[in-house]
């Protein structure tokens, strides 16, 4: 057979998603890492092995074995595209506990991650109407998940205005709205994920509470993405409320309580959005997993997902956010103009560093060849149609790591960043950049 590479056909969705940017990044990630001794990897999204958390879970998961009707509807039986009744049912009740929500099951649908819920969601509502509208999903939030970027079917479908910069004090700063954001009758949905992946924003009630009311007047839903935030993991800071109404979507996920291998994902709408949602599972996946439904549902039927979160998961990343940020802060340059974003939530922080003279891709280039991986900030664009610039001048860098990774982590990075402002030429022992493979 020939080894000449076959240049294989394939429609415009298969080309973007062979090009897509959560697949490069996820690449570069992996690639970064091949054949290293990474010093500190605080690149990816992970969540951290807490034992306790996997103790709880791994046994769980050894009744479930050992029950037969457990074990049916966990791994021998196809369930419903909208997910185990009894599930829906304990999701639907615990919110009502908690928040008063009064929705039933009908408003609650399980999806194979929340990931493939927000794809259904994105091309649900943004992208060509039948009555011959195109309209876009709104990122009104700043720098937003990777994950959404290529999800639309088609190109174009996201507007996200520059948000406006709050400087505060000399290190830090914090988005907010954008005065341009508009929502109207070409808008498909509003989206944000709160706290936010990359930046660790929380956008205030009173905002969500005016986009609300704009989005309202067009009968436009608002999706809100709570893989980090309340109830669960509830990794944010306090003060925030859920609400809920039939113009609101959420969506939850197991994943950053330390599920991700489960693939399990929930959506709470109106019922006639939640029936949409499990019409699109059965086309593309026929229903969700068992298994996850079937492993959390007795930690919602009596709220103990609570007790797991409040008592081993919030405190480690408070924990961890800290460590890193003394270490951040003893390390870094006070002389140069850096900022992070004000860390209100998720497990990132997201460093600016303002009129940096290389992008922030050289600076993740220079980073790997001295084995610490970060996240370069420009895959955090996700409106093509305006300047990445200021993304290019920020990387994400996930805290919770070990502490010997932290301190070497912070260290590296605050001499990789003095270098870049100083302009010097990058010289390593070893190898020099301009034949290595990144
Ligand atoms: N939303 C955000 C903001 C995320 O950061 C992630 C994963 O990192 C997801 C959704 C996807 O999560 P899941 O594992 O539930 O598909």
């Amino acid at each position: 057979m020939s080894e000449r590479a076959v240049e294989v056909e394939m429609s415009v969705i298969g080309e973007r998603a062979a090009g897509s940017d959560i697949t490069e990044l996820m690449t570069l990630l992996g690639d970064a890492m091949q054949g290293r001794e990474v010093v500190a990897m605080m690149g990816g999204g992970n969540p951290a092995a807490i034992e306790a958390v996997r103790d709880e879970f791994s046994g769980r998961l050894l009744g479930m074995a050992a029950d037969p009707g457990l074990a049916a509807s966990s791994f021998y039986d196809y369930g419903p595209p909208q997910g185990i009744p009894a599930f829906r049912e304990a999701f639907a009740g615990f919110l009502n506990d908690m928040y008063d929500f009064r929705i039933g099951p009908k408003n609650v649908a399980v999806v194979p991650g929340s990931q493939a819920g927000m794809q259904q969601l994105i091309n649900a509502y943004g992208g060509s109407y039948s009555d011959g509208s195109f309209r876009r999903i709104v990122l009104p939030a700043g720098p937003e998940y990777v994950g959404y970027k290529d999800q639309p079917n088609e190109c174009g479908v996201f507007w996200a205005p520059s948000p406006r910069i709050e400087r505060i004090g000399d290190h830090e700063f914090k988005y907010g709205m954008s005065e341009r954001v508009v929502i109207n009758g070409l808008s498909g949905a509003v989206l944000m994920s709160r706290p936010t992946n990359p930046t660790g924003n929380v956008v205030a009630d009173d905002e969500i509470g005016s986009l609300r009311a704009q989005a309202e007047k067009y009968n436009v839903p608002m999706i809100i993405d709570n893989a980090y935030g309340l109830p669960f993991p509830g990794v944010m800071s306090e003060g925030a409320m859920p609400e809920w109404g039939d113009d609101l979507v959420l969506t939850f996920s197991l994943s950053k309580i330390g599920l991700p291998g489960v693939r399990l994902g929930m959506v709470v709408a109106s019922e006639d959005r939640i029936a949409l949602l499990s019409s699109m599972t059965a086309i593309d996946s026929l229903t969700s997993a068992g298994i996850g439904q079937q492993l959390a549902l007795p930690y919602f039927r009596d709220g103990s997902i609570l007790d797991i979160c409040q008592d081993h998961i919030q405190p480690y990343y408070a924990e961890r956010a800290e460590r890193a940020r003394i270490a951040f802060a003893s390390e870094l340059d006070d002389n140069l103009p850096y900022r992070f974003h004000v860390h209100e939530g998720s497990y990132f922080f997201w460093l600016w560093l303002e009129d940096m003279p290389i992008s922030s891709r050289e600076l993740f280039r220079r980073l790997v060849m001295r084995d610490v991986i970060v996240s370069p900030g420009e895959y955090f664009a996700l409106d093509d149609t305006r300047s990445s610039e200021h993304e290019g001048q920020c990387v994400r860098i996930n805290f919770a790591r070990p502490d010997r990774e932290i301190e070497r982590g912070a260290a590296i990075i605050a001499e990789e960043v003095k270098r870049a402002y100083a302009g010097a030429e990058y010289v390593s022992g070893a190898q020099s950049f301009a034949n290595s493979r990144y």
